[in-house]
């Protein structure tokens, strides 16, 4: 069997031990779709390497080597095939385009539910699915050139899309529940947007009671204060602390850049809050958007120099000019 043979077929699986229902077999539906995704990703690198080695792109190590000919070609080495963050990689370098940060949520998911899976997992379980069909059908078109309804089961098929169309109809009321949602603090207003369960990943948070923030007094706007009900619509748990919320929205708004910068190199675009400890300091804001704490010192009183968020309970130095104050006190 081909690639994209296995790819179908471990996809197929996966829907078959869906339609099951029983909770052993909802693990591995996700696991086999997911198994599915990475295959079809296979596919591709195989369509876009040389005639001379039709499994030159998915080797992890390439190595360079004169042909009989003379001319340098790449040779595979070793038997280990690269990793999603190997085909992305290579897939950038070659212009093949998939949702990244799609696929690395439906990777996160499949860990949650592989390590937590408990009685409230199903509906994470139909989430992960639907969001993998995403990807599937998208791929399978742009990038294969293939058409998935003659590809996938015509059995199967209409629970592929069944699953599709209850887990997005059902975003679609969370979604539109936080509309008209109006906080202090702009990255809040867009975090919301990828709002997610703290309890169990899932995206589906319904927004149940709100009342604006315009219509309270200026001055004291405490979450909390604003927003009275909300709930995760997969596990059924109420979301009332709202600094995991936060914490949690901005994470997920906020995905990509901070990846970014711990991998690329860069600043990241929050960090721990010296005050309520959540990863809610939004440096662009210049504040904790969950609890409002603002550094009380910017620059050193002594060099000027900047001064960090861990810097903040020097007496207004940087941590140098307080280990110099701290010597010459001692001497
Ligand atoms: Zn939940
Ligand atoms: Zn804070
Ligand atoms: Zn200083």
């Amino acid at each position: 069997m081909g690639l994209l043979q296995n790819a179908i077929y471990s996809i197929e699986v996966g829907i078959e031990d869906y339609q099951e229902g029983e909770d052993k077999r909802n693990v591995s539906a996700v696991r086999n779709v997911y198994a599915g995704i990475l295959l079809l990703l296979k596919e591709k690198l195989v369509r876009l390497s040389p005639e001379y080695d039709p499994d030159l792109l998915i080797k992890k190590r390439l190595i360079p080597q004169k042909n009989k000919a003379g001319d340098v070609e790449f040779i595979g080495a070793g038997k280990t095939t690269v990793n999603l963050k190997e085909i992305e990689v290579r897939f950038k370098n070659l212009g093949v385009s998939v949702d990244w940060s799609r696929l690395y949520e439906i990777s996160r998911l499949r860990n949650e539910l592989e390590h937590y899976y408990t009685d409230k997992s199903p509906g994470l379980v139909r989430e992960t699915l639907a969001k993998s069909f995403l990807i599937i059908r998208d791929f399978l078109t742009n990038e294969l050139d293939e058409s998935p309804v003659s590809i996938i089961d015509r059995d199967l098929w209409p629970a592929f899309l069944e699953i599709e169309e209850v887990f997005f109809a059902e975003e679609k009321v969370c979604k539109e529940s936080f509309k008209g949602f109006n906080w202090k603090y702009e990255t809040i207003n867009q975090a919301v947007k990828h709002a997610k369960c703290y309890f169990c990943e899932s995206s589906l948070v319904q927004l149940i009671e709100h009342e604006p923030y315009d219509d309270k007094p200026a001055g004291k706007p405490l979450f909390k204060e604003f927003l009275t009900k909300m709930q995760c619509n997969s596990c059924g748990e109420p979301i009332d602390y709202w600094p995991d919320f936060f914490e949690k929205c901005v994470e997920e708004l906020l995905y990509t850049d901070s990846y970014i910068a711990a991998t690329e190199g860069g600043i990241p675009p929050y960090d721990s809050c010296p005050e309520c400890g959540k990863n809610t300091f939004i440096f662009e804001e210049g504040c904790c958007v969950a609890c409002d704490y603002k550094p009380e010192h910017e620059g050193c009183a002594r060099c000027s120099n900047h001064i960090g968020l861990d810097e903040q309970d020097l007496n207004g130095l940087c941590s140098y000019c307080a280990n110099l104050a701290e010597k010459i006190r001692r001497e």
